[in-house]
This record gives C-alpha cells, structure tokens and sequence, in this order.
C-alpha cells in the first residue's frame, strides 16, 4: 500500500506529496510513500533564534533536503513567518492587525536583502537535486512580478559571481488570498506551477482566524465561497496545462479527497501522516462516479445541501 502507486479505480494518476517543516522531516517522506515534497516551510529555518540565518547556512540546509531526497522533487517555500510565527529579529514592531499586516511575500519584498539571499541559496542549492521554488501570499500580479524580479537579480548575483544554479528551476506561487484566485489567469504566463494554501484561502475568504478558537467553529473549508475560489483556479491553471496542487489542511483530509478530485485537482500535498488515509480513498475511487455528487455540491450555496452531499459523496464504497 506504501508504494502502491495513486491512482483512481479508472486508472488516472494521482500525486500525493508531503508537507514538511524542517530538514530532518525528510526521513518521514521516504517512510510514507511520498512523491516528493510540495511544501517545504522554510520558515522554520529563520524561527528560534537571536539572528538571520546566513545564505551560506540557508544553501547548507536545503541542500542537505535535495540531496536526502535521492531525486524526489521538492518545493520549498520562500520564508513566510505568518501571523504566529514572528521571527525574533524582525524588526518591523507590533501591527494592529498582523494577518493584514507585513506577512509573507510583503515581507519579503520590504527586505530585499534578506529576499535575495535566500533566493540565491535555493538557486544554489537547485544543482544538487529538484529544487522548485514558490512564492507564498501573493495577492496580485504587480507584487508577483516584483518578486520574480528579484529572483532574476538573484540569478544575476550568482553569474556576476561565477557561480551556477539549475537553469530550469521551476517557480510557482501560493494562492492563499482571495484575490488572487481571483486573477489567477494573470498569473499563469509568470509562473510554472500554482499551489493553493487553503488554510489561508479560507482565513481570508470567511474573515475566520484560523488560530482562534472561539471563531474555530466558522472555519469552514466547504463553505461555497471557498470551493468557488478553488474550482475557478484548479479549471483556469487546468485549461492553461498549468500544474495545481492544494497543499493547505484540506488536501490531507480524507473526507475532502473525493470532492477535490472532483473539482478536477490532480496533486496533493500534505502532512506525510495523511498520506496513506488519502492514498486509500484515491485507490476506491471511479471519477465517473463521483461527477455528479460534485457537480451539484459546486452549483449549491447552500451550505447544508453541501454537508449532505459530502456524506453522500464519501459513503459509497468504491464510488
Ligand atoms: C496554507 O495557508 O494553506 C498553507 C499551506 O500555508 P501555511 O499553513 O504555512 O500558512
Ligand atoms: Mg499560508
């Protein structure tokens, strides 16, 4: 079952990747069967400590996951400290309003410095395995652009520098905020590959903070708003053969499994825990089968005709 490929019982291939936080997670995606990584969050490595760390460490660290992963392509995520996870030497003060505030490609962009010598480590370290790389919270074209910009400058540095890099390095970008889901076709010449972070893309549609508990019962990754926004970017990437995947928490939950495949998503990324659990719904499933459950959760809005239909959906064994 662990290295059963995924596809679905009609035979289409499915591509269930891991999420992982630090270097040392990588012995967890050879365990769970992983295609790879699509979502490594670099973060981590710039939290729980006094100081930047330097493009030298930085080239070190995500090396060391090219390497480790024997060929497996790995997407690793340029910093992005979100709301909880505030790195100790930033020193931009406390906002109001932190989710709305200076967070991930924004800061990236108010630091250029710091931006470039990251880009320049991941372009480094692209020589020693498949390193893709992607832009998190993008919320539209212009600031998509800016920070292509520097990934171009950051190339530049290298060659300036007589040092090499992948050619072909992929990039991509998250679609975490309404807005852009809602231009995604803007984005589509810019960039190899999309990956939509739900936990942000439901935060942001709803207005739910997704660390609060006592709103928690209001996130809702059904909620038709939501599944509009990640039908229209899996159909517009799709038309485009630009590649999708959802590596937010709904992408590792089994009951979500049947209605994202029917939204026509082909690439999952998640916790390497889930793996299996999704792996086992994918084997079950017929896409045949499951259209027209879809197609009716997808032209509701109605919220409790979509939680009946849900059930409907995933209590057909082998649908
Ligand atoms: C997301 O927002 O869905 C996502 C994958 O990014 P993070 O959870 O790290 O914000
Ligand atoms: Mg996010």
């Amino acid at each position: 079952m662990r290295k059963a490929n995924a596809k679905t019982l009609d035979g289409t291939p499915i591509e269930l990747v891991a999420n992982i936080e630090l270097p040392s997670d990588v012995d967890d995606i050879h365990r769970s069967g992983a295609m790879g990584v699509g979502l490594f969050r670099s973060e981590f490595l710039f939290l729980g400590r006094d100081t930047l760390p330097t493009e030298d460490e930085q080239y070190e660290a995500y090396r060391r996951v090219a390497e480790n992963l024997k060929g497996l392509p790995v997407t690793i995520r340029t910093m992005d400290p979100g709301t909880d996870k505030n790195p100790k030497w930033l020193n931009h003060g406390v906002a109001d309003n932190p989710a709305l505030g200076l967070t991930g490609i924004r800061l990236c962009l108010a630091e250029p410095q710091m931006f470039r010598a990251q880009l320049r480590a991941l372009l480094r370290a692209s020589r020693h395995g498949k390193i893709k790389v992607m832009f998190p919270m993008i919320s539209s074209l212009p600031e998509l652009k800016q920070a292509l910009a520097q990934f171009e400058y950051a190339k530049q540095e290298l060659r300036d520098n007589g040092q090499s890099y992948a050619e072909d390095i992929e990039i991509g970008a998250m679609i975490e905020i309404p807005s852009a889901a809602l231009v995604v076709g803007s984005f589509l010449k810019h960039i190899n590959f999309l990956s939509i972070g739900t936990n942000d893309l439901i935060q942001y549609t709803l207005a739910i903070d997704r660390n609060d508990d006592s709103v928690s019962h209001l996130y809702d990754p059904v909620h038709p708003a939501v599944l509009k926004l990640i039908l229209h970017t899996i159909k517009t990437a799709t038309k485009a053969g630009i590649p999708v995947s959802v590596c937010g928490e709904m992408a590792g939950d089994p009951s979500l499994t049947r209605l994202l495949l029917g939204m026509g998503l082909r690439r999952f990324s998640m916790h390497p825990a889930n793996l299996l659990a999704v792996k086992r719904v994918v084997l079950d499933t017929h896409l045949d089968s499951i259209g027209t459950v879809v197609g009716r959760m997808l032209r509701t809005e109605d919220p409790d005709k979509i939680a009946d239909l849900l059930q409907q959906l995933n209590a057909v064994a082998d649908a």
